[in-house]
């Protein structure tokens, strides 16, 4: 079954919309596993069919971590898979050495990791390397077979500027070569338009701006391969 990750970042920015949002997507029929990552203040509003998702943890359990949530508080929700190193957060402080970490503190509380990887070159070789090292870091000490990988080519998020299906296959082909990973998403301005291509070559898709549109996020749950 393909997994469809909605990472809402930091919207909507009222609970009423965010409420909204929700019962204008929950009742659409579709074949896909469905996860949503809200705001961490909004986790109590989904619910079923959904699936939920935090979108960061911290390594440690508790402590002097200012604006940090962590594995244990996610978990209260029913929180079951976790975005880790999305280069959003990658961009402000976070390295490979801490996603190594939070990974860890995720699979010890039975969370299922989604590690964004990405890099900014256009360049395939230059792309794979980037990768392998952020992966050789990262999964330091880590089984593959408990991770999902979201490939995000850092110029195609949130730009409209979405990568070709073909790149998307070429790198989801070189990672579980390399990675006996259980799924490889593609996210990068994933839409209505594009899904489709997408889920004829990987296992899913991590959706952002998409994810905020109702008529778009439906579309995109309705596309087949
Ligand atoms: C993301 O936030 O991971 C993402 C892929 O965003 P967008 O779909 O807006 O490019």
């Amino acid at each position: 079954m393909k997994l469809i990750i909605a990472n809402w970042k930091l919207n909507p920015h009222l609970w009423a919309d965010a409420s909204k949002l929700l019962d204008e997507i929950r009742h659409h029929p579709t074949d896909k596993t469905v996860v949503i990552c809200p705001p961490a203040i909004y986790l109590p509003l989904i619910k079923s069919p959904f699936h939920l998702g935090a979108q960061d943890i911290h390594w440690e359990h508790s402590g002097a971590h200012t604006g940090q949530i962590s594995a244990p508080m996610v978990k209260q929700f029913h929180v079951e898979y976790v975005l880790i190193g999305h280069s959003e957060l990658r961009g402000l402080w976070q390295q490979d050495h801490h996603i190594n970490k939070k990974i860890k503190a995720a699979l010890e509380h039975d969370l299922s990791p989604v590690l964004c990887i990405g890099s900014n070159s256009t360049d395939n070789e230059a792309i794979k390397k980037d990768l392998d090292q952020q992966l050789s870091i990262a999964l330091e000490d880590i089984d593959p077979s408990k991770i999902i990988l979201a490939y995000e080519p850092i110029w195609a998020i949130g730009t409209g500027q979405a990568a070709t299906p073909e790149h998307a296959a070429l790198i989801t082909k070189y990672l579980k070569e390399k990675f006996p990973v259980p799924a490889v998403l593609y996210g990068g301005s994933a839409n209505a338009t594009n899904a489709a291509s997408y889920l004829q070559v990987v296992d899913g898709l991590l959706v952002g701006g998409a994810s905020l549109k109702p008529n778009d996020f439906k579309a995109i749950l309705d596309s087949n391969p």
